[in-house]
């Protein structure tokens, strides 16, 4: 049996894992594909401290997993499909078989969320992506429709720009919910052009995108932009199937816990962008990764 088991390999469960190693606790991280997380989908981080030019998202969390197996951490690639809490035994059900554990971490996450037009499903990956640094690259010189006007909308729309040679970002509102900074940047960005106020209706197009339909919600008026991507930035949902029918959740879905990382099972923790708070960055995850592994290591002590 674990002490620990850890779900996840993003930047809040590889962190859980250095710190947990160091504490001596026999722990397994599990991951279902390659480590990363959404880091992984990010060309540049420029806002996590002490990279002054800022650092690929594959190479800060390659470090951060470097950093972990130096201490002893195991990973494996194993999908977990259950979760058993009969007694104090937590156990998991994986592809594999079941492992048991003292105490759980829950670092699986977030997933883009889709629009859910007409389109949508059938063109993704034929034009309609979630992931600017994936599929940038075969938009060179093209035109191309971005929605949303958050951080990751901006940021990915100042990527797109190094390939497409048009990038109009569709926003809902007048306004960007971006950080100035980006902001600042896209507006100076020839190749960004801004459609406000409108939303998509569909996504045209039978074996490669070939146009948008949107609506400006002030006017009314339907209008179609030809183009021959999409990408699709409206924010996350939790990573929560797992622990959905037994843990306090909020109005979202994403997992309610305490500065302790406790969530309302005990011995069960959460950290990273699958908890319930204000703001999911690098920056946070580390530190709930952090702090829910000095929890875990706690209450497994107030078991033994
Ligand atoms: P977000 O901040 O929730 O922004 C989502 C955007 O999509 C908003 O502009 C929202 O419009 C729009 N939207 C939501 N649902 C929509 C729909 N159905 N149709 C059209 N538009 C829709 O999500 P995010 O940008 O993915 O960021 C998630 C978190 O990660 C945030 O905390 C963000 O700060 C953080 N993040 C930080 C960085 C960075 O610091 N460099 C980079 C990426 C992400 P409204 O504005 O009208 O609500």
């Amino acid at each position: 049996m674990e002490d620990l088991i850890i779900i996840g390999a993003g930047p809040a469960g590889l962190t859980a894992g250095i710190y947990a190693a160091r504490a001596r606790l026999k722990t397994l991280l599990l991951e279902r594909l390659a480590p990363g997380g959404q880091v992984l989908t990010t060309d540049r981080v420029e806002n996590y401290p002490g990279f002054v030019e800022g650092i690929s998202g594959f190479e800060l969390v390659d470090r951060m997993k470097r950093q972990a197996e130096r201490f002893g951490l195991k990973i494996e690639n194993q999908e977990v499909a259950r979760l058993k809490f009969n007694s104090e035994i937590k156990t998991v059900v994986t592809d594999r078989g079941e492992l048991e554990a003292r105490a759980l971490i829950l670092a699986c996450g977030a997933t883009p969320q889709k629009l859910g037009i007409e389109g949508e499903s059938m063109l993704t990956g034929k034009g309609v992506s979630y992931c600017a640094t994936c599929d940038g690259p075969f938009y060179r010189d093209q035109e191309v429709a971005l929605v949303g006007g958050g951080d990751t909308a901006i940021e990915e729309a100042l990527f797109l720009a190094r390939f497409a040679g048009k990038i109009h970002v569709i926003h809902r509102r007048d306004e960007l919910r971006a950080t100035k900074l980006l902001q600042e940047r896209a507006f100076a960005e020839e190749k960004i052009e801004f459609v406000w106020d409108s939303i998509a209706s569909r996504i045209v197009g039978e074996s490669g995108v070939e146009g948008i339909d949107l609506k400006n919600v002030k006017t009314d008026k339907e209008f179609r932009l030809p183009v021959q991507g999409v990408f699709v930035f409206i924010g996350t949902n939790p990573n929560n199937e797992l622990v959905k029918d037994f843990v306090k959740l909020d109005e979202r879905g994403f997992v309610i816990a305490n500065n302790d990382m406790e969530t309302s099972v005990p011995g069960l923790f959460v950290a990273g962008d699958i908890r319930s708070k204000l703001l999911r960055q690098i920056s946070t995850a580390v530190g709930e990764g952090a702090t829910a592994a000095f929890a875990a290591e706690k209450y497994i002590d107030s078991q033994k």
